[in-house]
């Protein structure tokens, strides 16, 4: 853990009451001042002549990471694994979201179908594009280094598994270093090992593992990485689910093995095949885990047309949540009929929350449909509003005197039957 600047300053002349004390030579009025710029980086410990090599050795090993950070892959399309700094996502946001990456025999059959299967998985969620983050190529035969091209070619980054791979391959393909062992005990003497040769990009790898073991030792390695800071376990580590004792090839029995890695604690997980579905569910998952705790995903409130509206669109009013937004701007789209969506400034929060917290009343609605000159937008006077929260209607008639709200659905998967019906009956 970082040293905090309360801590430091014990070690300064200020906190032992020296001669010396807030004399100003780094720059900043007092020694408090100076240590607590220390931690943010917003001074460096040169700057006071007074530091003594205690602090110093002390400042220094705090200053390590917890867990290094790896990046492998393309420039283009690089990959970044580790540095996480918190064994619960309660306490802070984790950092590097876990890589889903698929695994690829060279010698296989099909590899030209899956690559570009892998190649062209893309699925939007949140307004995020999510695709398949790396390729963990096995060497199964002689293409291997012609399949590594291949892969390379698509700037997907690559994992190389062969007992063959020589520093001077991993460094061409700018792949990690894998550092395999069957416990904790023997990926310490081989993470040493690696270290004292001055690899850095070192991924730890727990082969021939049952499945209790793994979650029980990969525990273990996120503490000592986190906790005790512990060097030769603090990289990212890696998961291969064939590796993964009793486990089957049954997508299902993989979906939930990987779901519980992404929670703790495997950097990367690769995956035996792709299966559309459990990648989808996997990458939801992902999304949701690597949001930060404090802030949930949201969008600027305002107006969004979708499909390109005309005066004479459907105005739909929802909260600035991200997941509602994405819900009901992808159902609007896919009704085919163009429409307005208007966003309340509602701290992030979904539409019933949001209405027990007070932050979506008739007031807010009326306030952003001013701001937002919708007036101006269409001909019509008709706001939909969500179903759960019918409740606001007269309330918000009473702020908008020429406007009539129309209920809405209470779920956005019902959206595309309530247009159809909005449409039949106004004329739009
Ligand atoms: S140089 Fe700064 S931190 Fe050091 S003793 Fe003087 S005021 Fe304090």
């Amino acid at each position: 853990m970082k040293l905090t600047g309360l801590q430091i300053f014990k070690y300064l002349p200020g906190g032992k009451k020296e001669p010396e004390a807030n004399c100003k030579k780094c720059g900043f009025p007092t020694c408090m001042a100076f240590a607590m710029k220390l931690p943010k980086g917003e001074a460096t410990i040169e700057q006071c002549e007074y530091v003594t090599d205690e602090l110093k050795q002390l400042f220094e090993e705090s200053s390590q990471p917890q867990q290094e950070e790896v990046t492998f892959g393309p420039p283009e399309n690089p990959v970044k694994v580790g540095n996480e700094t918190v064994m619960y996502r309660h306490d802070k946001k984790f950092v590097n979201p876990t890589c889903l990456a698929i695994r690829l025999d060279s010698s296989d059959a099909n590899f030209d179908a899956k690559l570009e299967k892998i190649k062209n998985y893309s699925v939007e969620r949140v307004g995020e594009t999510l695709k398949i983050d790396a390729v963990a190529l096995f060497d199964t035969d002689e293409t291997f280094i012609q399949k590594a091209e291949k892969v390379a070619e698509h700037k997907i980054p690559l994992i190389l598994m062969s007992e063959k791979i020589d520093e001077e391959t991993l460094a061409r393909f700018n792949a990690p270093t894998i550092v395999s062992g069957s416990t904790v005990e023997e990926l310490i003497n081989k993470s040493q090992t690696a270290l004292d040769k001055g690899i850095k990009n070192i991924v730890l790898h727990l082969n021939n593992i049952s499945p209790e073991n793994l979650i029980s030792s990969l525990t273990q390695i996120r503490k000592a990485a986190i906790v005790d800071k512990f060097r030769p376990l603090g990289f990212p580590v890696i998961t291969f689910q064939k590796d993964v004792k009793g486990l089957s090839s049954d997508p299902i029995e993989q979906g939930i093995l990987g779901s519980v890695l992404i929670c703790k604690y495997s950097n990367i997980i690769v995956l035996d095949d792709l299966d559309e579905a459990i990648m989808y569910a996997l990458l939801t998952l992902r999304q949701n885990i690597y949001t930060d705790p404090e802030k949930p995903l949201q969008i600027e409130p305002g107006v969004y047309p979708i499909s390109e509206p005309d005066e004479n669109a459907p105005v739909f009013v929802t909260t600035n949540f991200a997941l509602t937004y994405f819900s009901v701007a992808g159902e609007v789209e896919a009704s085919n009929i163009p429409s307005y969506i208007v966003i309340t400034p509602s701290d992030g929060m979904s539409v019933l929350t949001a209405w027990s917290a007070d932050k979506l009343n008739g007031e807010i609605i009326a306030k952003t449909i001013k701001n937002y000159k919708i007036e101006e937008l269409v001909k019509h006077r008709k706001l939909i509003i969500p179903g759960y929260v019918a409740v606001l209607k007269e309330e918000i008639e009473e702020e908008l005197p020429n406007w009539e709200v129309i209920i809405g659905t209470n779920e956005a998967v019902d959206i595309v039957e309530f247009l159809k019906q909005y449409r039949a009956q106004y004329v739009i």
